[in-house]
């Protein structure tokens, strides 16, 4: 019985499988890192198209029931197959083992975007990412700045890499059927930008958009310690500082990160 808690919504129609494998772009190098495998559908189709996967599963009956699964159903490729009990948000390079070059994953929903984030900053030798998520997340993902849902994901994700929302998948591919439709979204890793201290950049972009309808000089005052020390960071960044947090592109944040360091 599936665990609403845990987003186990199981992919159950062919073409869909077949059309997330196909989308990874995967070659025979490539080491996969697959976040809840649930009953197996994607690891099937994912074995044949790569070097190995590595399947991170939360929830115990399953992850013991995957190995069983695929050496029933595909014997070729049980060898490429490892798996990872484990929760996602916060497993470890080491308990991987390999270096992932690609995450492939259906994602439990409530959770998607916080897993992403985790598995990029932990997982430099990934290069690419395809996941599935609720429809609205994955606009939210792939937002630019000044759009209507850029927000705190946008910012982040976009640290990482460059987002694409490829594919639209009706709700009714998965069993149990969930309320909302889901959608495709890929990520290509861009370089980081160079000696700039993450957790500096995203801790103005979480007191940004704390404030979403203020300003930046007011949604940045607690951040900066007053309202003048924040205009200072945000002239010294060359950010108008009437302007709101979802017009800041995260080369933006970048700036006023730095501007804030030089100025203590
Ligand atoms: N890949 C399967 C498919 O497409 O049918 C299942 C996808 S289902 C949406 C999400 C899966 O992630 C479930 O198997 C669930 O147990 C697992 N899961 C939920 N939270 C997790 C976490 N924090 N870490 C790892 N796996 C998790």
């Amino acid at each position: 019985r599936p665990t609403k808690k845990l987003g186990q919504n199981f992919v159950h129609d062919p073409n869909t499988v077949r059309r997330i494998a196909t989308t990874a772009g995967l070659t025979a190098d490539d080491v996969v890192l697959e976040v809840g495998p649930g009953l197996g559908s994607l690891t099937l189709a994912l074995l044949p198209e790569c070097a190995s996967v590595v399947a991170v599963e939360i929830d115990p009956v399953l992850a013991a029931r995957l190995p069983g699964t695929v050496a029933e159903r595909a014997p070729g490729f049980a060898d490429r197959l490892r798996v990872v009990l484990g929760d996602a948000m916060r497993v470890t390079g080491a308990q991987i083992g390999a270096r992932p070059t690609a995450l492939v994953a259906n994602l439990p929903y409530n959770v998607a975007v916080p897993v992403v984030l985790h598995l990029l900053a932990e997982l430099p030798s990934l290069r690419t990412v395809l996941v599935m998520v609720q429809a609205e997340v994955a606009d939210r993902m792939a937002a630019p700045p000044g759009s209507k849902v850029y927000g705190v994901p946008s910012v982040k994700i976009a640290w990482y890499a460059e987002a694409r929302r490829v594919a639209t998948v009706p709700r009714a591919v998965f069993w149990p059927v969930p309320n909302v439709d889901s959608a495709l979204v890929f990520l290509t890793r861009r370089p980081s930008p160079d000696g700039i201290d993450r957790a500096a950049v995203f801790a103005a972009v979480d007191a940004a958009f704390a404030q979403r309808r203020k300003t930046l000089r007011a949604a940045l005052s607690d951040w900066a310690g007053s309202p003048s020390a924040a205009e200072a960071v945000l002239v010294a960044a060359g950010v108008d500082p009437v302007l709101r947090g979802e017009q800041l592109s995260v080369g933006d944040f970048v700036r006023i990160a730095q501007a804030f360091t030089q100025l203590q």
